[in-house]
């Protein structure tokens, strides 16, 4: 798990959607393009929960806060206020959203949930799930790189109730039981401990990057050779526009030999996620004329037009 960014954006699919009560369905809003996109130039193709790579693994819009129901608290009507909120959204793998997380949002002892009448509460409701895009997640998770399995834990000298919230997040999550997760939290220490022993302080780096799968690994080991060579958020962003823009050229080759719905909805995806991240002064613009994306820079600035 890394710390990410959330952009503040109004996006087109979510705006003006707050229920004014409870729905007896909920519409996917959340699942068009531009909020999948959007998520993307926030996470990358990362899992907001596990780390793994989004490209190998199915993924979702994931609702932090359960929309319908709550199971810890089978008296509560869900968070449904928030269904059509972008803060209430994460990227995760669909094993994670779906076999884990499900519709569990603990509190910690003393807490007190926050209903549709006490909505401004939900900030102060002591919950026992850290969230990637609010809370300092390297401060407070460390992986033990002493530990055959390279588990994680709560890093040392954070408050009780941190700690708590690393270990209830790391057990409902399944993040030191899943093989899965596991192994490829494992593959990336050992290659992480071996770019320490030749101080090879670049490729930790490069790796490091928070838009990459399981960078804890790297930006730990990092961090304890090279302490003030972390990668800045601008770099780390730049990592992932490259990675945007080859990934926007084969989709428009794809496409230009004749993709299917499918296809087209992903490279809509990707237009929206640059076009967020332009929106947010990264320099997209600049980086899709050297890749020759002429026509796909002008949706871009289209789209980052609009939000
Ligand atoms: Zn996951």
């Amino acid at each position: 798990m890394r710390r990410f960014t959330r952009p503040v954006l109004v996006l087109p699919s979510l705006k003006d959607r707050e229920p004014a009560q409870k729905p007896k369905t909920f519409t996917g809003h959340w699942t068009n393009p531009d909020v999948r996109g959007a998520l993307l130039a926030m996470q990358g193709w990362v899992c907001a929960y596990c780390g793994v790579d989004l490209e190998q693994h199915a993924f979702d819009v994931e609702h932090f806060r359960p929309k319908g129901n709550v199971t810890d608290d089978p008296g509560h009507e869900g968070y449904w206020w928030l269904a059509y909120e972008f803060s209430n959204y994460l990227l995760s793998c669909t094993a994670c959203n779906q076999k884990q997380k499900i519709d569990k949002f603990p509190l910690l002892p003393g807490g007190v949930r926050a209903t549709a009448a006490t909505r401004d509460q939900v900030k102060t409701e002591l919950r026992a799930l850290i969230d990637p895009a609010a809370d300092p997640v390297e401060d407070l998770i460390e992986i033990d790189t002493s530990d055959k399995l390279a588990r994680l834990r709560p890093k040392p000298g954070i408050t009780p109730s941190q700690e708590a919230a690393v270990k209830e997040t790391i057990r409902m999550l399944r993040l030191n039981r899943s093989l899965r997760i596991l192994r490829g939290r494992l593959r990336a220490l050992e290659r992480a401990v071996g770019a320490a022993d030749n101080n090879a302080v670049d490729r930790l780096r490069i790796r490091a990057c928070r838009h990459r799968s399981h960078s804890l690994a790297y930006y730990q080991l990092l961090a304890s050779l090279a302490p003030d060579q972390a990668p800045e958020t601008a770099a780390e962003r730049d990592w992932l526009i490259k990675k945007l823009v080859r990934a926007l050229a084969q989709a428009a080759k794809i496409l230009d030999n004749g993709g299917d719905e499918n296809d087209e909805r992903q490279c809509a995806e990707l237009v929206w996620a640059a076009a967020v991240l332009l929106s947010l002064g990264a320099p997209v613009d600049a980086a899709l004329s050297s890749a020759n994306l002429e026509a796909e820079k002008l949706l871009v600035q289209d789209f980052a037009a609009g939000l």
